[in-house]
């Protein structure tokens, strides 16, 4: 175990001999600490950079600027073998002509660990990852789910400091995702080992880890509990990203009467109160960006004062019901667990949680801050 430190990291891979690559940071000025014995998952879309963040945190990948410290030792130049880390990757990588046993004790004999302790240890860790009856097996005869098992066991075994594991479930069909999500969350539990999963499914990152790094184009967006990066995003990047259904984030102007502002959508007679506690940072005739999950869109009764609006599409999903109203040029999704059905073309009153919404600055993005 030990805690994981980057500094101000930069990664610019060489693709000057390649035309039509642009020569840009995959990486840019990335800092973030794990403490001891944290779970850490690093969530972005694809491109993003995190395959290469696990990557120079392993050793390997050069770093372009920035430094990486484990424990307290900057490892910048210290060779993947003596990092004490465990990876295991999306693709298994076993080897094909060894029996599972074989390919947990490979690194272990590789480092000449003797038979009786090679024999300790697989005892020790496949009734963890529940491999124990398949030890015999060779890949072939393997499931994508035991694979996987197998290729996260050969990370432990060596009692690593830090374990990486680069979207482990990613190729697994969505039932023995979720079985393994929850294998991995009680194995932290067990070993305790310090852990960061590289995955680009907000719900995986939400469910396991304690915080999350949320990046975006090479950089660090936010770091925080799920909680956090849930209720108080930094951005509307972060705010679109977490959550499912997403976030809704539409462009409001806010209008003026009778000394009380309202949010005004385009081409629509759709307006919704502004609350108080955004009247220090809003002007009449701005233009912002209003954020509401999909639980805070609420459907008034008949003593309601919300705008009519039209149902545009409604989903019937068993333990919620989804609906999806035409407001102006666009559409505003709303989820409940009430008992409620209706059809297309049906009226409803809309009225929303104003309390839970958001504020971003149309150009940044930013999140437009109340005290
Ligand atoms: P992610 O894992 O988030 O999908 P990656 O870290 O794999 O993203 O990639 C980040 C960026 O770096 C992408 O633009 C990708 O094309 C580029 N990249 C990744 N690996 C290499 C490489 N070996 N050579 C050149 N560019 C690379
Ligand atoms: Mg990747």
């Amino acid at each position: 175990m030990a805690k994981l430190t980057l500094k101000n990291v930069f990664k610019r891979y060489d693709n000057s001999g390649k035309k039509k690559v642009k020569n840009d940071y995959a990486v840019k000025e990335l800092s973030f600490e794990c403490v001891d014995g944290e779970f850490v998952g690093i969530l972005g879309p694809s491109g993003c950079g995190k395959t290469t963040t696990l990557r120079m945190i392993a050793g390997l990948e050069d770093i372009t600027g920035g430094d990486i410290c484990i424990g307290e030792s900057r490892v910048n130049d210290l060779p993947p073998k003596d990092r004490h880390i465990g990876l295991a990757f999306e693709d298994y990588a076993l080897y094909p002509p060894l029996t599972v046993y074989d390919n947990i004790a490979f690194n272990l004999r590789a480092k000449n660990v003797s038979e009786s302790e090679i024999q300790k240890e697989i005892s020790r860790i496949a009734p963890l990852l529940k491999v124990d009856d398949i030890l015999e097996y060779k890949p072939v005869a393997l499931s994508g789910g035991q694979k996987q098992r197998v290729n996260i066991a050969r990370a432990i075994v060596r009692k690593p400091k830090l374990l990486l594991l680069d979207e482990p479930l990613s190729h697994l069909d969505g039932k023995m995702r979720q079985v393994l999500r929850t294998e991995i969350k009680r194995l932290h539990k067990e070993i305790k080992c310090t852990t960061i999963i590289v995955t680009h499914d907000q719900l995986e990152a939400m469910s396991l880890a304690d915080r999350i790094v949320i990046m975006k184009d090479g950089q660090l967006q936010q770091f925080g509990t799920p909680l956090e990066v849930y209720d108080d995003p930094v951005n509307e990047f972060v705010a679109g990203f977490i959550g499912e259904p997403p976030m809704n984030i539409m462009t409001v102007k806010i209008s003026k009467q009778e000394g009380e502002f309202f949010f005004d959508f385009a081409n629509s007679d759709v307006r919704i109160s502004v609350p108080k506690r955004y009247y220090p940072v809003v002007k009449e005739g701005m233009s912002v960006r209003l954020g509401v999950r999909p639980t805070d869109v609420l459907i008034g009764d008949e003593n309601s004062k919300g705008s009519k609006v039209k149902v545009a599409v409604f989903e019937n999903l068993g333990e919620e019901r989804r609906v999806s109203i035409r407001v102006g040029d666009e559409y505003l999704n709303l989820t409940t667990a009430e008992e409620i059905r209706y059809k297309a073309g049906d009226t409803i009153k809309l009225e929303v949680n104003a309390e839970k919404t958001h504020l971003f600055d149309i150009n940044t993005g930013d999140r437009i801050r109340v005290k």
